[in-house]
């Protein structure tokens, strides 16, 4: 079940953690969006250039290296080795005003 309500937003993911506590929710788990497993080590984080020349930057502290179709804005990219052998790229996208987080494979 999904639980429904609200404003429709999922309170897990294939790639996210939710860890519940009294009050609400706190911390947020980033596991394997493969397999699930929680065993993972941060390889590196860059920028993923946006389409729109005035618009996208290379963030501050990353270097820019490839590109996020379709997006007028950069991405900010962190890519994760899984003890589990799967690696990913998680990003961090802004999106008309608003910012999200997704995974792809890296
Ligand atoms: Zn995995």
């Amino acid at each position: 079940m999904s639980g429904g309500g609200g404003a429709g937003l999922m309170r897990e993911t294939k790639w996210l953690r939710f860890e519940e506590q009294a009050g609400g929710m706190s911390n947020v788990q980033i596991v394997c969006p493969e397999c699930g497993s929680e065993y993972g080590h941060i390889r590196e984080v860059f920028t993923r250039m946006g389409e729109d020349a005035a618009e996208a930057v290379v963030y501050k502290g990353t270097v820019a290296r490839g590109t996020v179709e379709g997006e007028r804005r950069s991405a900010v990219a962190v890519v994760f080795d899984g003890e589990c052998g799967h690696a990913w790229e998680l990003r961090i996208q802004q999106h008309k005003g608003t910012n999200w987080i997704d995974v792809g494979p890296a």
